[in-house]
């Protein structure tokens, strides 16, 4: 009986039918075609589907690339680590039972699942995947779980526009070289709802559309990286939606971002989740600042408000900042009103202590230096250093004021109450 090299060979063929391919024995359904290779570039088409027609486990099998899918309705089907060398079409095919398991199978061609039935009762398999080529399975329905978990890829664009899914989506870890739509483009208002989802850990290489999507329950969007910035535009969010940090946000630079990021900071003002709305505020700024009809004076302050504070959403950055310039006006200070710079000297520390508490006051006592009492540190200095040491102090003041409402600002920003 066969002595197939693939591991536990489900078909029995005689072992004069096996064929012999670099010293190793296959059966026709597990025989590695060689594209390249003449010899065998095809199988016996007629003996191939023969053999695989009454058969529901393909565990394994190599499919030429003119195999056209040979059923419309099959119960408990396995394609795990099936290899499809060309464009495949399982379009309006129905798969019932238990599961439909693709798990670790490859597409080399265009997978069509367009409006393709998933009537199973506990999960369709594409985790592993790979689809070298475009992936649509646009129109279909999952009444089972769809599980594109663990580094499914998507070399070309996948497109899950107005899928019908039942149960829970699974696409953690997934990676999505072009294109990945799962937005909703017909009238039917029952296909729009997606009862859980996880994209945990998911790559966006190009779009990431969700437009017009209802996610009933929670969606885990935690640690992905969208290199386009996700467009959930028309969606209803579930309270229990995660976001990945904004190191996971790639694009501010397409025509789309500041409108795909100020939608979904409007949400999260919506939601009272006051940090995740600072951040794609954040976003939503530096998009427009990138924009081409954006006045100079607009872009500067723009640039500045995000150096200082990010937007507002750190309150640490304009404290570290205030305080750096109080030395480094006390640095200039002291020089100002020193009557010899010279390094080999040493260090006045009157002058210093004088300088520091003068540049303090800048901060806690702004424009002192335009009237009332002067304080010793500040009389001192005034003396001793020329007059346009008061412009620097006034610039001081203006400095320090904008930092201490940005510390404020962001402090508010992080801990208002939801
Ligand atoms: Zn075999």
């Amino acid at each position: 009986m066969s002595n197939c090299s693939y591991p536990n060979c489900q078909f029995r063929f005689e072992s004069s039918d096996l064929i012999l391919l670099d010293g190793k024995n296959w059966c026709i359904c597990h025989l590695p075609i060689n594209l390249a290779d003449d010899k065998v570039s095809s199988k016996n088409l007629l003996e191939f589907n023969a053999a695989i027609r009454d058969q529901t486990n393909l565990e394994g099998v190599i499919f030429p690339p003119d195999y056209s899918v040979h059923f419309n309705r099959t119960k408990n089907i396995s394609f795990a680590k099936a290899v499809f060398h060309g464009e495949v079409n399982f379009s309006n095919k129905t798969f019932v039972g238990e599961a439909c398991n693709f798990s670790h199978a490859r597409f080399l061609g265009n997978a069509d699942f367009r409006s393709t039935k998933f009537l199973l009762e506990t999960a369709a398999h594409f985790s592993n995947v790979t689809f070298e080529k475009g992936a649509d399975f646009t129109g279909a329905t999952f009444q089972c779980r769809a599980d594109f978990s663990n580094e499914t890829s998507f070399f070309d664009h996948a497109d899950f526009i107005d899928v019908h899914f039942h149960k829970g989506i699974n696409f953690s870890n997934a990676i999505f070289a072009k294109g990945a739509h799962f937005d909703i483009e017909g009238a039917n208002s029952n296909e729009t709802i997606i009862t859980s989802a996880s994209f945990r850990k998911a790559t966006f290489h190009k779009y990431a559309v969700f437009q017009n999507r209802e996610f009933r329950g929670y969606a885990n969007f935690g640690d992905c990286i969208f290199h386009s910035a996700p467009d959930f535009r028309g969606c209803i969010l579930h309270e229990d939606t995660q976001f990945p940090e904004i190191v996971g946000f790639k694009d501010i630079e397409s025509n789309e971002a500041e409108a795909c990021y100020q939608n979904l900071r409007r949400k999260m003002g919506e939601a009272k989740s006051h940090k995740v709305e600072a951040m794609f505020y954040a976003l939503e700024e530096r998009s427009r600042r990138k924009q081409k009809n954006i006045g100079k004076l607009d872009r500067f302050i723009s640039s500045a408000y995000d150096f200082c504070s990010e937007y507002g959403q750190s309150f640490v950055r304009p404290f570290v900042i205030l305080i750096i310039t109080l030395l480094l006006f006390t640095v200039v200070y002291s020089l100002a009103a020193s009557k010899v710079v010279n390094p080999t000297l040493p260090f006045d520390s009157d002058l210093i202590n004088h300088s520091f508490l003068f540049s303090l006051e800048q901060v806690v006592k702004p424009f002192s230096v335009f009237g009332g009492r002067l304080s010793t540190s500040s009389s001192s200095i005034l003396d001793n250093a020329p007059s346009w040491i008061r412009y620097a102090a006034l610039l001081q003041s203006l400095i320090g004021i904008t930092l201490i409402a940005l510390t404020i600002l962001g402090l508010r920003w992080r801990f208002r109450r939801a």
